[in-house]
């Protein structure tokens, strides 16, 4: 079996997807549960772009110890620099720097000839080289460039110093069988390429993503980048779980495999879908709620005999868990402790404290508190963001079919002083957001709104996620509770309070490969 090396870019290809907007903590939950997964390479971000995303590289590149963490830069000394700082406390520091090589992207946004690029690229790869024991080098682009060029200036970037070559189609434009060609090419067209890695990085435009991947292993690709669930700009990237459970279902035929540890591959799914509010479409492969779901009654009466009969790849090989209940109002601090651990979280005593106060409210109001709620209240507590900021302290609304609904709400301002105020909407919610909208200084518009229930059955916890525009700059929220209007009033708040912990964030924020 050759061993394919997974590079997960969720926290920079996917944190560019649309409207999400992750912050410090969460970044680093994510980059911890990567490393549990088992990716070899993570790319924490792209260090450059501005202080949020420096800090987020650095603690990510300072924490996680068995992955190699790695930072986008553009050709030039100074996002090398900035990469540098944010990644040398890593455990194996490597660079991932790129350079556009079509026609179109040399002649319309570098404006620089052939040969000008070829020259920038070799200095910046030789510059990395002073630092970083190891080099990545991509060509953006790859699959619109010209075929020879792409052979050239991969032949000088590897005298340079790179050991990794990424042939990225940015555009998500090629078919899996020319994806693969191009491969095969330059395998034997690039003289000094044996040894060297070479890495497929595909975008899903088209749909083939994920396709186009496993045809570039198959023409011997030894490293293939995407991102947990698909994420990513446009339509995304390749699904990295996908890639890994088509190699491991189908090994007869790829002879091929990741080193990823499969039955983390659900918990990994939920916790980038939970912390990015990108949610995951019920028929998606591998992770989506049906993809295990039997609804032909041929199909049931087969699987209920013999499950191979319509089912090619087991729950239980994926990490899938049976959400039962697991802990009620009597239980102790112990038993909560050890289920903390169980659900792969690592909370300090403050956070374990405030946990367990939380679980016990829960507990309170619902009968059975689930693997599920836990997980939502866990996740919500580790990447609470301590800073000074607004937060509920009481609402109330009324509703009824022949009143105007209103609401009143207190908040609690980042300066520490109460406010109250009243107002109205069309409904519960809208009465809600008008009144917290008079109550926030600036201009506060709600773009995009979505709820889900935590698991399932009556007394299910409410998770809100929201798309706001404040003061100009687009921000995510996310809300739980058990009641729908309380946890839309969090999730409202969560997306201003984004905006102000880091109010640089946007600035300068995309780059792309
Ligand atoms: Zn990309």
């Amino acid at each position: 079996m050759r061993k394919i090396n997974v590079f997960d870019t969720t926290l920079r290809d996917g944190e560019q997807s649309a409207g999400v907007n992750l912050n410090a903590l969460e970044k680093l939950e994510i980059a911890k549960q990567l490393e549990r997964l088992g990716v070899d390479i993570m790319e924490a971000g792209f260090p450059a772009a501005s202080k949020g995303d420096f800090q987020g590289v650095k603690n990510i590149a300072d924490t996680v110890r068995n992955v190699s963490v790695t930072g986008l830069a553009r050709a030039n000394m100074k996002d090398i620099d900035a990469a540098w700082d944010a990644l040398k406390g890593g455990a194996d520091p490597r660079l991932h720097v790129f350079l556009a090589t079509s026609p179109i992207h040399m002649t319309h946004k570098l404006k620089k000839t052939p040969d000008e690029v070829v020259e920038t690229a070799v200095e910046a790869v030789k510059y990395a080289k002073k630092f970083f024991p190891k080099v990545q080098w991509s060509a953006e682009d790859a699959c619109r460039s010209d075929r020879s060029f792409l052979a050239k200036i991969i032949k000088e970037v590897i005298d340079a110093g790179a050991s990794v070559i990424n042939i990225p189609d940015t555009v998500g434009y090629r078919s899996p069988q020319e994806y693969g060609e191009l491969f095969t090419y330059l395998r034997n067209n690039v003289p000094n390429i044996e040894g060297v890695d070479l890495s497929a990085h595909c975008h899903n435009d088209l749909g083939m993503a994920v396709a186009n991947s496993l045809a570039a292993i198959e023409c011997g690709a030894t490293q293939i980048e995407g991102t947990i669930n698909g994420i990513g700009e446009r339509a995304g990237n390749a699904a990295i779980e996908e890639v890994a459970v088509a190699l491991r279902i189908r090994n007869d035929f790829y002879q091929a495999e990741t080193g990823l540890k499969l039955d983390e591959i659900k918990r990994t799914s939920n916790l980038v879908s939970k912390l990015t509010g990108m949610a995951v479409p019920g028929n998606k492969a591998v992770v989506g709620a049906n993809a295990f779901a039997h609804e032909s009654g041929i199909h049931q009466d087969g699987v209920l005999k013999e499950k191979t009969t319509y089912e090619i790849i087991s729950p239980q090989l994926i990490g899938v868990q049976s959400n039962s209940l697991v802990l009620g109002k009597h239980s102790g601090r112990h038993a909560f402790r050890d289920k903390v651990k169980d659900l792969g979280f690592e909370l300090d005593e403050a956070k374990i404290n405030e946990a367990f106060a939380d679980f016990k409210d829960l507990a309170d109001k619902k009968k059975q508190v689930t693997e599920d709620d836990l997980f939502a209240l866990l996740t919500d507590i580790q990447t609470d963001e301590f800073v000074d900021k607004y937060e509920i302290h009481s609402i109330q609304v009324q509703y009824g079919t022949a009143n105007i609904p209103t609401a009143t709400i207190s908040i609690e301002k980042p300066d520490g002083t109460m406010i109250q105020q009243a107002g109205t909407g069309s409904g519960s919610v809208e009465a809600i957001y008008n009144t917290l909208e008079a109550m926030i200084p600036g201009t506060l518009q709600l773009q995009d709104y979505r709820i889900n229930s935590v698991g399932g059955g009556r007394d299910a916890l409410a998770e809100v996620h929201v798309r706001v525009m404040y003061n100009g700059v687009e921000s995510n929220g996310r809300g739980t509770a058990q009641d729908v209007l309380e946890s839309s009033a969090i999730a409202y708040l969560n997306a201003v309070n984004r905006v102000l912990a880091r109010e640089s964030y946007q600035v300068n924020k995309k780059a792309h490969v």
